[in-house]
């Protein structure tokens, strides 16, 4: 099969890329200029001709994906913008939720062969934090954070702007294929994971220039980008990356996915967890608060993840053997 992966130069997407291809499927990556592309091609040369690169340059133009879809039989849409630097909410708004609309009406409108539809949402679009722990699933819908955007615009916590932007963005969707039934001759499935940490494969100059999570995960480990409190009272959960790539091949794969909002998680951490395996590969490291027991930290937050236990059947690294790769990857990079 063929498969369209948009955003390809993406941390995430390079790795769906990677595993599409090791799979054996033919694949055509879309970036936003050519300057994206040569990284891309130079990873992927030993492929030969099942891999390419097309440009799109601004996916929120109308048609922007209609070339493209024509001769594939599923896609993969990973590219929205990622980050907490926004003044403007529409910086991420216009692009995720424009961007997520484009792919849907040119499946629909010309993807023939088209049987799946993958969209890379996030936990951002499940999550209402609230000041009890507790266990979410796909029934979660994090309204609060499109609402609170609304409310107060530019003044709004940047994080709840990013989340804003998934949230719409699913909804979005779904809402396309409600509209749309009947008219349809594929499906959709909504991958939604947490925070995604490991090794990165794709263009990375410096350390700064590191996409969010990995810049996260960097400056909290090797550079005391936050205080020993911090370390052992805050996190999130996660997955690795590579996990998260075999989780958005086999929502392609699997027949039972279509029509469904599956949740991927490892589980919860506190950043202690993470420096405290970092140790082990990296004895140097700073050691943070060493009065940590992770078996007293209460997590505020963790996933349900039954549902792609059942439909998808992943098995997730551990955070010691993702440290590892990590540890290994910023180390070859000359970085620590
Ligand atoms: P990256 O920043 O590495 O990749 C983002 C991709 O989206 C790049 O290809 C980027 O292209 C593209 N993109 C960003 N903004 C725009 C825009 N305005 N128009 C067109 N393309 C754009 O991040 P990730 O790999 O982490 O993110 C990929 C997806 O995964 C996103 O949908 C993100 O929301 C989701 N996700 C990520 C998580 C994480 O922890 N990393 C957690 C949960 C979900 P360019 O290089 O040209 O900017």
């Amino acid at each position: 099969g063929k498969v369209l992966v948009t955003g390809a130069n993406g941390f995430i997407a390079m790795w769906v890329v990677k595993q599409l291809l090791d799979q054996g499927y033919v694949v055509r990556g879309t970036v936003r200029s050519e300057s994206k592309a040569k990284h891309l091609r130079d990873v992927f040369s030993h492929y030969g001709d099942k891999f390419e690169v097309v440009i799109v340059e601004d996916i929120t133009k109308l048609g922007a994906f209609d070339e493209y879809v024509k001769d594939v039989d599923a896609i993969e849409h990973t590219a929205s913008p990622f980050h907490f630097k926004a003044n403007d909410p529409d910086e991420l708004i216009v692009p995720a939720v424009q961007g997520t609309t484009r792919i849907l009406e040119s499946a629909l409108a010309h993807g023939k062969n088209v049987k799946r539809v993958v969209i890379t949402s996030s936990v951002a679009a499940v999550i209402v934090v609230q000041s009890t722990p507790r266990t979410y699933t796909e029934a979660d819908w994090n309204d609060g954070a499109i609402q609170l955007v609304r409310e107060e615009g530019a003044k709004a916590p940047n994080p709840m702007k990013y989340r804003a932007s998934k949230t719409l963005a699913e909804r979005a969707a779904w809402e396309f294929v409600e509209k749309n039934k009947g008219k349809l001759g594929w499906d959709l499935a909504v991958v939604n994971p947490p925070y995604v940490f490991g090794p990165a494969i794709h263009e990375v100059g410096a350390p700064e220039t590191l996409n969010e999570s990995m810049y996260d995960w960097f400056h909290t480990v090797f550079k005391g980008s936050k205080t020993k409190e911090q370390l052992s009272s805050t996190g999130a959960c996660w997955i690795d990356v590579r996990d998260l790539a075999e989780a958005h091949v086999l929502a392609i794969k699997k027949q039972e996915a279509g029509g469904e909002r599956i949740i991927v998680s490892q589980g919860a951490f506190k950043w202690q967890d993470f420096i405290s395996s970092a140790q082990r590969f990296y004895p140097t490291v700073s050691p943070g608060d060493e009065t940590y027991d992770p078996a007293k930290a209460t997590h505020m937050v963790q996933y349900d993840t039954s549902k792609a236990a059942k439909l998808l059947g992943i098995k997730y690294r551990s955070i010691e053997e993702s440290t590892k790769d990590m540890v290994e990857d910023f180390k070859a990079r000359g970085w620590i």
